[in-house]
């Protein structure tokens, strides 16, 4: 750990990305398999690999009272050095040093420190967990306990991403980057894939059900014939307004993620059902939307904001899953008949897709008819809580016309807009290309982090109504612009308990926050400008949604921020 520890300073005090993986290529090489394979998962900013999906459930606040009784300070001295710091685990660092150096530290292993973070997490309750952690911290030097609980915070903030491990693996192993990043994708253990890597054998991994793969993304496209510039046929589907799931079933086991890849199967308790009876695993790409099941068959897609009240719920009510019935519209397939489908073109892909939901539709419609007896009519209480698996209708357009009638259709049946996809490409896992292009009502709307928010004027006096927000530009935040409106009072009220529970320095009027929240924000046109730290300005910005089912890394960047920069200019 201790190793490990110095490591990490190294690492964060470089900002060049060669030179990150240089120094973690080097230290897994130098460490025996068992300690780099748990160095590998701990330096991705986790306690486990992330297909075990255990979690210590060990909150910020519990770590916050450990540390201060380890410290025996004062609640406003750690207060202090959190405001200075902003990250529980250097402050440990910094008030834990006089603690330590009278006693005698154990300079524990990665994988005893592994061993008790399972302990710690097999263990019921605060009490339990705060001990068990206490004992640990206590035995350990300031610079250990630092990282240890930044990997408990599940944040090690030295600038690294999982991505960048995986080229320190290659590195070290010589393998390619694609080699290791395939089994690491397969296995979803990074761990795993460093011993595969070490022992040459990383074309041994095979898919492991039930674990997230990342989800192919797509780019904006201003106009029909800017979609078509990029291939000349088109598989075009409408686009959805609901959220993102990958489902994963092998026979009666389903599992569905969101996009966020957090397991959501609980918050759609009608779904496994409809989905269950495939005798191998599938893993399946769509969208739940809230659905209008109506008289027509198969029904119609309701707005997002009908299907706000579905989400973030563990629990969900029969009375709920009547008001608001969901549809999970299936538009593509990345693993059946025992074989991962990413790399088949997508036209293949949605032909087995075909093939797949039929053979579902026949197995488990015959149960629920069954069941039933043949009461079940269209929009029917029954059909509520038997959520239909709708094969999202895809057309073929290889003409600007056509695809403009595809969209005005799709917005007349109440959806976004459309999916344009080539029907040649691959599925590429955590990836935005020009393979799946997004034609919206917005001309353009860019995601965006928060970064900084202000206490309003007039009515929103006491809330933090003012959001400041930014775009990627290469691994850091570059704030663009400034927006006030488009949310809801009750969703501004929320977020004003969510910042003041995660501000990172307080100025007073203004709060540096958590980059954690991404929102989308619709614009009527983009300037130039030096009053933002990216450069450019937004003219009008107001905050079309929150996206809560983005993560931060999700967020736009700063090229997709010059290409609408260029655009506009070009068409005005
Ligand atoms: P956006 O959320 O605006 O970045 O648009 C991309 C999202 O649209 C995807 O992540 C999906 O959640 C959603 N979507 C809706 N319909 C489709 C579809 N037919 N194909 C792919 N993605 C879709």
């Amino acid at each position: 750990m201790k190793n490990f520890a110095q490591n990490c300073e190294r690492i964060a005090a470089t900002p060049k990305k060669l030179e990150k993986i240089a120094i973690v290529a080097e230290f897994l090489k130098s460490a025996p398999t068992d300690e780099a394979s748990v160095a590998a998962v701990f330096l991705s900013g986790r306690p486990f690999p992330v297909w075990e999906e255990t979690t210590l459930q060990v909150g910020g606040a519990l770590l916050w009272r450990v540390v201060r009784e380890l410290s025996a300070k004062s609640e406003a001295e750690l207060t202090a050095a959190y405001r200075k710091l902003g990250d529980l685990g250097a402050v440990a660092a910094e008030v834990l040093s006089a603690q330590v150096e009278a006693g005698d530290p154990a300079h524990p292993t990665l994988v005893e420190v592994q061993t008790t973070f399972r302990t710690i997490a097999a263990a019921r309750g605060p009490g339990a967990k705060g001990a068990l952690a206490r004992e640990l911290l206590s035995q350990v030097t300031p610079l250990e306990a630092k990282y240890i609980i930044k990997i408990m915070t599940g944040d090690l903030r030295i600038g690294l991403k999982e991505s960048l491990v995986e080229e320190a693996i290659a590195r070290a192993y010589g393998a390619t980057l694609s080699e290791v990043q395939r089994a690491n994708m397969l296995l979803g253990d990074i761990g795993e894939t460093l011993r595969l890597a070490a022992g040459g054998r990383l074309a041994k991994a095979r898919m492991r059900l039930f674990h997230p793969l990342g989800l192919m993304l797509a780019s904006p496209a201003a106009s029909s014939e800017e979609a078509l510039s990029y291939f000349e046929n088109s598989l075009v589907e409408d686009k959805y307004d609901g959220i993102r799931a990958q489902a994963h079933v092998s026979g009666d086991e389903v599992r569905i993620f969101s996009r966020t890849r957090d397991e959501i199967t609980e918050s759609f308790p009608e779904l496994p059902d409809a989905l269950a009876g495939l005798p191998e695993g599938v893993i399946f790409d769509g969208e739940i939307v809230a659905w209008d099941y109506g008289e027509e068959d198969p029904g119609r897609a309701l707005p997002f904001s009908a299907l706000g009240r579905r989400l973030g719920r563990k629990k969900v009510s029969e009375q709920l899953m009547r008001e608001v019935p969901v549809a999970y519209l299936v538009f593509d397939v990345l693993y059946g008949n025992n074989e991962l489908l990413i790399d088949r073109p997508l036209s293949e892909r949605a032909t087995l897709l075909d093939e797949l939901l039929a053979r579902r539709s026949t197995s488990s419609r015959a149960r629920t008819h069954g069941l039933h007896q043949g009461k079940l009519s269209f929009g029917s209480e029954e059909q509520r809580l038997n959520a239909q698996v709708i094969r999202a209708p895809v057309f073929n357009a290889s003409s600007a016309t056509e695809l403009d009638q595809l969209f005005e259709a799709a917005q007349a049946r109440g959806n976004e807009g459309l999916m344009i996809k080539d029907p040649e490409s691959a599925y590429t896992p955590g990836r935005r290309g020009k393979s799946w292009l997004k034609l919206k009502r917005e001309l353009a709307t860019l995601d965006v982090v928060v970064t900084a928010v202000e206490y309003g004027h007039g009515k929103r006096i006491g809330v933090l109504s003012d959001y400041t927000f930014a775009v990627w530009h290469g691994n850091r935040l570059a704030n663009i612009g400034k927006a006030y409106s488009g949310l809801t009072d009750a969703e501004i009220g929320e977020m004003t308990k969510w910042f003041l529970e995660h501000k990172v320095e307080d100025q007073g009027f203004r709060l540096i926050v958590e980059p954690k929240i991404v929102l989308e924000v619709a614009f009527n046109n983009m300037m130039r400008s030096d009053r933002h730290e990216s450069g450019y300005a937004l003219r009008f910005p107001r905050i079309a949604r929150l996206r809560p089912d983005k993560s931060p890394e999700d967020a736009d960047t700063i090229e997709t921020v010059r290409e609408i920069y260029e655009k506009q200019e070009r068409s005005s």
